[in-house]
Formats: structure tokens, C-alpha cells, sequence
């Protein structure tokens, strides 16, 4: 696997800077997003440094959807939310701001009318916490 030491993604693989993990395989790794655009909204990424959907070679990028769609089962599941986005944002002008793929799993709530670019606002790190265990319970991973 080849990490990048300045990737703050490589990082939260490593364990070098803390997460709520909810999903781990020998390939990928799924957490929950600090800033949610709305309550359990979680990222996936490949344990491997590749900076965008573009670059990454298919085999990376197959796993990462198959563990994404691992991780919104749960979240259907645990929320039944109005509708979920899986969302892949290519390029800074796509509003991507880390450079290590990762793919969203959003949740909708009934008339939450986000946009796209849903800002980044700092979540409640209990309240992430508390649903990083729901749902990693309904992926019977707990
Ligand atoms: P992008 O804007 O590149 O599509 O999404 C990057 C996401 O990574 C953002 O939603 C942002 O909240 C999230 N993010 C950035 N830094 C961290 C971090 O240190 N920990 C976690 N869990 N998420 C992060
Ligand atoms: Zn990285």
C-alpha cells in the first residue's frame, strides 16, 4: 500500500490522528465525517494513496464502492433517512478539499433542500460518536 505522509486521510488510516471507524477491511476504511452535511454522513477511502475518482486505478476504486455501498445499507438501516447521496467530488472546482479519494455516503432528511457544496461545519463530536455505533452495529461489526 502507498500512503503519502502529508495526506490527512493517510493519517486517519494509520491511526495517526483519531476517527470514528465504522467499517475496515484489508482494502478500505469507512468513518464518520467531522463536518456532516447532515447526521451520518460517513466517508469511504482506499488504504492506498491515490488523490482523485480520475487517477485511481479500478481495482481501488471497486473496492471503495463496494464497501460504500456496505456502509449505506447500514445507514439506511439505522436512520431511514429520506434518501441517501453517494457522492464523488473530482477537483477543487467540484468542491473537493482532500486529495485522497474518498466517496460521501449523505443522508437526506425530507426537505433538508442541501446543496452540493454543503460547507464544512463542525459536527457534534458526541452525536457522531453515538451514531458511528449504531451504525457499525447494523453491519453487525460491533
Ligand atoms: P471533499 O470536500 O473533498 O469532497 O470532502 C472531504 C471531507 O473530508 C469533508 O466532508 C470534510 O468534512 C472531511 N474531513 C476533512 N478532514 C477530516 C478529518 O480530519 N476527519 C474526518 N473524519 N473528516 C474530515
Ligand atoms: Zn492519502
Amino acid at each position: 500500500m502507498t500512503f503519502d505522509a502529508d495526506c490527512i486521510f493517510c493519517k486517519i488510516i494509520k491511526g495517526e490522528i483519531p476517527s470514528f471507524r465504522i467499517l475496515e477491511d484489508g482494502s478500505t476504511l469507512a468513518f464518520m465525517d467531522i463536518n456532516p452535511g447532515n447526521a451520518g454522513h460517513a466517508l469511504v477511502i482506499p488504504k492506498y494513496h491515490t488523490p482523485d475518482f480520475l487517477e485511481a486505478p479500478e481495482d481501488w476504486l471497486s473496492a471503495t464502492m463496494v464497501t460504500a455501498q456496505k456502509v449505506a445499507r447500514a445507514v439506511e438501516k439505522t436512520l431511514e433517512p429520506h434518501g441517501i447521496n453517494i457522492v464523488v467530488a473530482h477537483g477543487a472546482g467540484a468542491a473537493q478539499s482532500v486529495f485522497h479519494l474518498h466517496v460521501h455516503v449523505l443522508p437526506r432528511a425530507e426537505g433538508d433542500d442541501l446543496r452540493l457544496n454543503w460547507g464544512l461545519v463542525p459536527g457534534d463530536m458526541d452525536a457522531i460518536g453515538e451514531l458511528a455505533e449504531r451504525i457499525k452495529a447494523n453491519m453487525g461489526v460491533l
